[in-house]
């Protein structure tokens, strides 16, 4: 098991004056999957390397997709078998570099009357797909009959279901998987700063040889040096172009994708479903514990990067979707207990809709040096990082005559996991089940723990057991913070209750009961004065009114 190594904000000062000295091989900006990849493939190759995130680690795009690690069965329609391929290999991959955290999730692709695909197509499409993702064994696709496809789902259309195509795809949580790939980087010597906004870089003879950095902790402004700066700035990649005048040529096109979270009885799939919408679009609906989310949208988007929001807009047209599809369920407004919206930033293309732009990523060098990346998926963030440290190693090769080794990310398991099979994770659940239930703990607990710690459960439960609280849930919460803390660069009660546990979209009644303890164990640890604890609690109750208030008043 890979030890945990602190990574901690308690020790940012220290942190900071160490970067300021350094001189990196890489400096990687932005602390989304892309960044993390890039760090986690750069550092395990040996070089030196920074990531810089002007939030908090993940709060870009990689805390608001759809959580799939798909091969992106839709692009088939678009002829992006090349995408396809690579997106649809990694699956695999990924699972088995954090079995607990991306776990298999079958997909359900029900035939309908006049739906989107007849029987024919979905059947060569499925397999089109399994040959291009080399899916094997009893993760190859099934064409359902319709008593089949019922039995699966009982709430679909009786009446205009033909039958269904089943696939193997995985779910995960995206903040955690950008989170572990961001700790396994430390494990390869690499340092890595949120609340670190790169404001300006640094120029020698006219190449970037460093960035300017704003600390939004304590107000500072510091510089670091490298040799090589790669910005995975995401949605804001653009801005980062124009700050290193740039900003020419391709550019990009941003399109927003809203998911709305349900409670599970209000929308009891039993089992994730691909279906259409009356527009010719397809969405998700997905179960995951005490909840169903359903998603997404995509729309262009010109407003605030900063303050992306689900509208009314959007959650009208996606309850119709799943009133269309399941008859039976009649979801309103006052249904939604959660919600999230995220920015694709994908490259633009002359004429094309958002739903046709492809997904494919680009890297763009800049007369002086930047390395920018854009586009691409989630699902497809190592081979991104390979791509872009390949393209460094091959500039050190000719500059230096360094020579770096080839990517090794395939074989690095990530921080949390100690499993080579799902059937172990399921096994651990069961055992973490057995430790913790005397304490009134339920078995979606320990599958909670498990899914999103791994084998770092043991840590929580060793501050579980030397903590004093009575009240059972509080002391084991505060045992998540007091990780959080230690390991995951916690700063406040949004990065604990959004992006290290998931909380806000899973389970937000959790976060109403629990949010005061929480708020003050963070004022404690950060010794913050009651004004700055307040400022906190201000922030979590506004989040949590955009996430879950779609009333009238709300507009
Ligand atoms: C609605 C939706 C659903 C999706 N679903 C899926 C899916 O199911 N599966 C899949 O494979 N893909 C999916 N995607 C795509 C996937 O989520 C994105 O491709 C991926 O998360 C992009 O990651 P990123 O690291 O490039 O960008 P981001 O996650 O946005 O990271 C960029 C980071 O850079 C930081 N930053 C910006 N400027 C600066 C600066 N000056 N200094 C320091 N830091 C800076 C930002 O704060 C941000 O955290 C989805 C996307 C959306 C929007």
């Amino acid at each position: 098991m890979i030890k945990s190594i602190p990574f901690s904000n308690l020790n940012r000062a220290a942190t900071v004056r160490k970067i300021a000295k350094e001189h990196f091989d890489i400096v990687v900006i932005g602390g989304g999957i892309t960044g993390g990849g890039i760090a986690l493939d750069a550092a395990s190759r040996g070089l030196k390397v920074l990531l810089l995130e002007k939030g908090d680690f993940a709060s870009g795009t990689s805390s608001k997709s759809t959580k799939l690690i798909h091969g992106g069965l839709r692009y088939l329609k678009q002829f992006d078998f090349w995408l396809v391929k690579e997106v649809g290999s990694e699956r695999a991959i990924v699972h088995k570099l954090a079995p607990h955290l991306v776990l298999p999730e079958k997909m359900l692709l029900p035939l309908i009357e006049g739906g989107s695909y007849g029987k024919w197509l979905t059947s060569v499409g499925l397999k089109v797909y399994d040959i291009l993702a080399q899916v094997s064994g009893d993760d190859k696709r099934q064409m359902l009959e319709k008593k089949e496809a019922m039995a699966l789902e009982p709430l679909l259309p009786k009446k205009i279901v033909k039958g269904a195509g089943h696939y193997a795809e995985y779910r995960t949580d995206d903040a955690r998987l950008t989170l572990e790939n961001i700790k396994t980087s430390l494990q390869y010597g690499a340092e890595a700063l949120n609340y670190a906004e790169v404001t300006d870089f640094i120029y020698s003879e006219n190449r970037v040889k460093g960035v300017v950095v704003k600390d939004h902790f304590s107000g500072d402004e510091f510089s670091v040096k490298a040799k090589y700066v790669v910005s995975a700035a995401g949605p804001w990649v653009d801005e980062l172009r124009s700050i290193n005048n740039s900003k020419k040529g391709k550019r990009l096109h941003l399109t927003k994708g809203v998911h709305l979270v349900f409670p599970h009885h209000k929308l009891p799939v039993k089992q994730s479903v691909y279906f259409d919408v009356p527009d010719g679009r397809m969405i998700f609906a997905i179960p995951r514990g005490k909840i169903t989310y359903v998603g997404t949208t995509d729309t262009n988007y010109n407003l605030d990067k900063d303050m992306v929001e689900t509208d009314i807009a959007d959650a009208i047209y996606l309850i119709a979707a799943v009133n269309n599809m399941f008859p039976s369920i009649n979801l309103a407004m006052e249904d939604i207990q959660s919600s999230w919206a995220g920015l694709r930033p994908l490259i633009h293309e002359e004429g094309k809709s958002a739903s046709e732009l492809s997904r494919k990523d680009e890297i763009f060098t800049s007369e002086t040096g930047l390395i920018s990346i854009a586009g691409g998926k989630l699902t497809g963030y190592r081979k991104m990082a390979e791509r872009v440290v390949n393209r460094i190693a091959k500039k050190m090769e000719e500059e230096e005559g360094k020579e770096v080794p080839v990517c090794l990310t395939e074989t690095l398991t990530l921080c949390g996991s100690a499993f080579k099979k799902h059937k172990e994770v399921k096994k651990y659940i069961a055992e973490i089940y057995e430790r913790i239930k005397a304490d009134g703990f339920t078995m979606y607990d320990a599958w909670y723990l498990v899914t999103n710690y791994g084998v770092q459960t043991e840590a929580i439960i060793n501050f579980y057991k030397n903590r004093k609280e009575k009240d059972k849930a509080v002391r084991m919460i505060l045992s998540e913070v007091e990780f959080g803390v230690a390991f995951e660069m916690v700063q406040s009660p949004l990065d604990f209750f959004i992006r290290r546990t998931g909380r806000l979209y899973f389970d937000i009644q959790s976060v109403r009961t629990l949010m005061k303890p929480v708020i003050l164990e963070l004022q404690r640890i950060f010794k913050v004065n009651e004004e700055k604890a307040q400022e906190w609690k201000e922030a979590l109750k506004s989040e949590l009114k955009t996430h879950s208030d779609f009333s009238i008043e709300r507009t």
